[in-house]
């Protein structure tokens, strides 16, 4: 069989979540949290199993679910979306991205990826055809950012998609309204579709905003804005998330959906739309997330790591020059190997070779956790 991703091999959360077990190292590779979600949570679970909610509920996802959802967002960025036309539940936010792209990106179309870049975005281009127009991130004193006559600069006439993801994975940065405005002023008057990975809508710190293309209505009406409850409950296994997106948007994209998993798991829909009822679980994120992020800058401060900023997600990027002129690569494994913390190399997120000294850590972990990965790097 010729391989139609002929460059993609097993990703590198994979091979560094084996690594690290095999060395027995503290894992801050792979994102997930290694605390366990609210009880209450895995009780709506089996409520809903024993209420004999077992059954395939509506393609789209069950109405509760997709009422919550609307509700939700309308209450946090005052956009009302309605949720029997432009809520789709999917399995996870990585369904959601492939899909999104499945349904709007033909053979020659342009997808602008804004490196470094989710993993999965590029492939999923790929399948769809199309062909991904990279810009990369600056990196300054104040951490990354996105150059956006850069991005203008990218734009043809073949251009179908903008990719974009704030919180952004793996920096940590955050867009402002500023950033929206200048993405707004690119797609102006073209029909250019926009895809809003937000999945860390609910990690940010510091009392910076989340800015969601949700409350921009000119970048909104062009937008598949996708999110994964996964991050915000922490049950990443659970693999449930969601895409908003206008009417005639949502039409399409259920259309693929309905032959890529028809639909996703009925009691989990049922069990996500009764917690929702409760906003506290995610408007308490950001304080649980900050104690965390502050404790494990805290201690990495005394190292020889140098911070980057962390505004949002639940990563931590440091600059390892002063320590080791390795490649990324080789850092993250001699890391793990030798010293006993898994990371993750930047590089992994760049299309072509591309060393900055840059590794990303995972502090969603209990305490006990970042203060044994702490002591480990602290030998450095
Ligand atoms: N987008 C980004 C930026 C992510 O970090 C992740 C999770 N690592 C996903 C999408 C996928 O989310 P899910 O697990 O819900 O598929
Ligand atoms: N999104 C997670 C990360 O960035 C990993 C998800 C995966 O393993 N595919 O670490």
């Amino acid at each position: 069989l010729q391989s139609k991703l002929p460059n993609v091999g097993t990703t590198i959360f994979t091979v560094m979540s084996a690594l690290a077990a095999e060395k027995g190292a503290v894992n801050l590779g792979q994102g997930f949290p290694d605390f366990d979600c609210d009880p209450a949570l895995v009780d709506a679970v089996t409520a809903a199993m024993k209420q004999g909610l077992n059954q395939y509920p509506p393609m789209a996802g069950v109405p509760v679910l997709r009422e919550a959802i609307a509700a939700k967002i309308d209450a946090l960025y005052a956009h009302a979306y309605d949720a029997a036309t432009e809520i789709t539940v999917t399995a996870g936010a990585t369904q959601a991205i492939l899909t999104a792209i499945l349904c709007s990106v033909r053979a020659g179309d342009e997808v602008i990826v804004i490196e470094p870049a989710y993993d999965s975005y590029v492939p999923a281009i790929e399948l769809s055809g199309g062909t991904p127009v990279f810009v990369q991130m600056e990196v300054g004193p104040d951490g990354y950012s996105v150059p956006w006559t850069k991005v203008a600069a990218a734009v043809t006439d073949r251009t179908r998609l903008i990719m974009i993801n704030s919180p952004h994975n793996p920096t940590g940065s955050v867009l402002r309204a500023a950033d929206l405005e200048a993405l707004a002023a690119i797609v102006r008057g073209t029909g250019i579709l926009i895809i809003s990975d937000e999945v860390y809508e609910h990690m940010v710190y510091d009392a910076v905003r989340h800015e969601s293309v949700c409350r921009h209505p000119e970048l909104a009406a062009r937008s598949f804005v996708i999110s994964s409850f996964g991050k915000t409950y922490h049950v990443t296994g659970w693999k449930v998330g969601y895409v908003a997106a206008p009417a005639p948007l949502s039409a399409e994209f259920r259309k693929v959906h309905q032959f890529n998993v028809f639909t996703v798991n009925t009691p989990v829909q049922h069990a996500l739309a009764r917690y929702m009822s409760d906003p506290a679980p995610y408007l308490e994120l950001p304080a649980f997330y900050q104690r965390k992020r502050d404790l494990f800058r805290a201690g990495l401060a005394s190292t020889r790591f140098k911070l980057l900023p962390s505004d949002g997600t639940y990563f931590q990027c440091v600059d390892y020059s002063g320590i080791s002129d390795m490649a990324e690569a080789d850092f993250a494994k001699w890391l793990t190997a030798e010293i006993g913390v898994a990371a993750i190399p930047v590089s992994a997120f760049y299309h072509r070779p591309h060393e900055s000294g840059i590794v990303r850590f995972c502090f969603a972990k209990r305490d006990e956790t970042l203060h044994r990965a702490l002591e480990r790097l602290a030998t450095l």
